[in-house]
């Protein structure tokens, strides 16, 4: 990246907002998401790795906030993105009230492998998602490496009867997704791999090792729009672009990268914004009739205050921005 177009990161800071917003039902442990936004000459963009994150891992996040902040953007080839819905660990009880959340999708990927719940609990939420979608519906179901390959495959076959779009991330490893996916080939039930592709050294090796048969990418952690698109044609497996439960204006991030892949032959995780209970723009990335528009997000500037996080978090996410802005 050249220095015309590289901010200061006096630019970043000139137009940092931070929000933190409520989550409809607690999700990945936290009932709030907060995100660090910033405005480019492109528009709008979004740094908002999880806190835990380390500074080295959310690097990347900013590198794909600022690409998409301050560089074109590649061009389009489609203009909506079909996505599914996203059913957290929750009770069967709620799955109808989850699903009723995203209008017109066809598919759900549904949390499993929580920590703290059993095999059981996964059976009852998914058996509830597959009563709720019908035989015409498509179930996928995302263990985010909870399992271990014994736990893998056992609940691969207690979950199979529900007809399985594909398993994403069982276990945690590339070595144990490649071991389970030989364990279950009779199944025929497709393994995604996630973490396995965002979070390593390397996000190549998960199709080199032959250890799944899809994958799931996101721009945030993998540094971008254009960054992720070359991941996908190097890996030459099909791709799903999920988001990071990120607010209107970095789904829209993901919504450009499953906007320009050429193939795009599953339904995304996109529609996330769903899940939150409050977003930065009155005209939030929400599916209709099962989709996405493709288009950019301008956060109001009455929500971006409604929503701003507390003086201390400001502080840290800012403190964050400019570690995070050294290494790069
Ligand atoms: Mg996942």
């Amino acid at each position: 990246m050249d220095a015309v177009s590289f901010p200061a990161l006096s630019d970043l800071r000139a137009t940092a907002r931070v929000v933190s917003l409520p989550l409809v039902t607690r999700f990945r442990g936290i009932d709030a998401r907060e995100a660090l936004l910033l405005e480019g000459p492109q528009g709008w963009t979004e740094f908002s790795p999880f806190v835990e994150y380390d500074d080295a891992e959310a690097a990347a996040w900013l590198t794909a906030a600022i690409d998409f902040g301050w560089h074109p953007q590649p061009a389009p080839v489609r203009d909506a993105v079909a996505v599914n819905a996203t059913v957290p660990a929750v009770a069967p009880a709620f799955v109808p009230a989850v699903l009723a959340r995203f209008d017109g999708c066809r598919t759900a990927k549904v949390k499993v492998a929580e920590r703290g719940q059993t095999l059981a609990d996964d059976v009852a939420r998914v058996r509830a998602v597959r009563q709720q979608l019908g035989a015409e519906g498509r179930v996928r179901l995302d263990a985010n490496g909870g399992w271990n390959l014994d736990e893998a495959e056992h609940a691969v076959h207690a979950l199979s009867e529900f007809d399985l779009e594909y398993l994403e991330q069982p276990c945690a490893s590339i070595d144990e997704l490649a071991e389970l996916r030989e364990r279950i080939a009779d199944w025929d039930i497709p393994i995604a791999a996630d973490e396995s592709v965002r979070k390593a050294s390397d996000p190549l090796a998960v199709a080199r090792a032959g250890a799944a048969d899809l994958i799931v990418v996101k721009a945030q952690p993998l540094g971008g729009v254009r960054r992720a698109l070359e991941i996908v044609a190097d890996a030459g497996l099909p791709a799903v672009v999920s988001s990071a439960l990120d607010t209107s204006v970095g789904i829209a991030m993901g919504v450009a990268l499953a906007a320009a892949l050429p193939d795009l032959d599953y339904d995304c995780g996109l529609g996330t914004a769903s899940l939150l209970a409050a977003d930065v723009t009155t005209t939030p990335l929400h599916p209709e009739n099962g989709a996405l528009p493709v288009r950019r997000v301008e956060p109001d500037a009455t929500l971006l205050e409604a929503h701003a996080a507390s003086p201390e978090r400001r502080d840290w996410w800012l403190a964050r921005l400019e570690r995070c802005y050294a290494l790069l």
